[in-house]
């Protein structure tokens, strides 16, 4: 029996990354194209130019997955995405289905990686898990029974929008005090200038050349490698702020993992031992009960295609065992 294969594609702001994935997990063959964002008919037909290519190496291919930044509804259109105007109420499913003539499934960017964690990753194994990238806003996928939790609509698990402080900095969003707010890449580095103006962190100051508007998470983490006590003050403030979240998260759905990606994670347990420690002092019942880890992701910037790959590849399968 030949291996079954399927192709993913991760449609961000400025690339679209393409694979062909076989059903183990493994990405087989790669194509990488710049994605025109500002109408659906180029972008649509970048889509079609990367499906082409990876069948050409693979004409086996049984489904195609998508995983982009944006409000995937559970048909697979998308409604909004900050950062690609070509989906605005777009039927994403439906047009990429009709036009390369292959089943496709579509969804959150964020959903396909946590999906990929899951199976094959940093939470493989688990039917609970979480995984949390802390990048220029937070994204997550929470994986509930072995699924990709999606709500009414498609669009549960935004997890960075929900308060955690009410007297807060404003979110992206429009709102107060939002987790993304206070514990993304972006917060980090808005905290090392706090602190900086503040005269509380001369390590980071002296790395960014004395301005204070030049500092940034990177110019924390270098500090704190070096030992710098002032940079690993920030750093566990940060850490706080992170747990926050996780805290509530794992109170409401109790992952067996919680897997971080993001840049902070190149740094093994500089930041990962402060979160854990704040994040173990305020989990409902630490000391009664199994303690979720928090680890790092593992798949990196290939999660994507394979967890796309994977959930069309897993829907096809229940599509044609429930035919027969
Ligand atoms: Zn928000």
């Amino acid at each position: 029996m030949t291996e079954r294969v399927g192709i993913g594609l991760d449609i961000g702001g400025t690339k679209v990354l393409g694979a062909v994935v076989s059903a183990q997990g493994e990405v087989l063959t790669e194509c990488r194209v710049p994605s025109p964002t500002s109408t659906w008919a180029h972008l649509l037909a970048a889509i079609e130019a990367s499906v082409t290519e990876l069948r050409g190496s693979h004409p086996g291919v049984e489904s195609v997955g998508i995983g982009a930044a944006g409000m995937v509804d559970l048909d697979g259109s998308i409604h909004y995405s900050p950062n690609v105007p070509a989906f605005r109420s777009t039927r994403v499913r439906a047009d990429v289905e009709a036009a390369v003539g292959l089943p496709t499934t579509v969804d959150n960017d964020a959903n396909v990686a946590a999906y990929a964690e899951v199976r094959f990753g940093a939470a493989a194994g688990m039917t609970d898990a979480m995984v949390i990238t802390l990048g220029t806003g937070i994204g997550g996928g929470i994986i509930v029974g072995g699924a990709v939790l999606r709500g009414a609509n498609g669009f549960a698990a935004e997890v960075g929008h929900f308060q955690v402080d009410p007297n807060g900095p404003p979110c992206a969003c429009g709102e107060i005090g939002h987790w993304e707010a206070m514990a993304s890449g972006t917060a980090l580095g808005v905290m090392a200038r706090a602190a900086a103006e503040r005269g509380e962190l001369a390590s980071a100051l002296a790395l960014a050349g004395g301005a204070v508007e030049a500092i940034t998470g990177q110019h924390v983490s270098e500090a704190a490698r070096g030992g710098a006590a002032d940079a690993l003050t920030v750093i566990d403030a940060y850490g706080g702020n992170v747990a926050v979240g996780l805290v509530g998260l794992a109170n409401i759905f109790d992952p067996g993992v919680i897997a971080i990606a993001g840049g902070i994670v190149n740094d093994g347990d500089l930041y990962l031992e402060p979160i854990r420690r704040h994040f173990l002092g305020h989990i409902e019942g630490a000391s009664y009960r199994p303690r979720p880890e928090i680890v790092p992701a593992t798949l990196g910037e290939r999660a994507g295609v394979i967890g796309a790959a994977i959930l069309a590849l897993d829907h096809q399968r229940s599509v044609s065992a429930g035919s027969q």
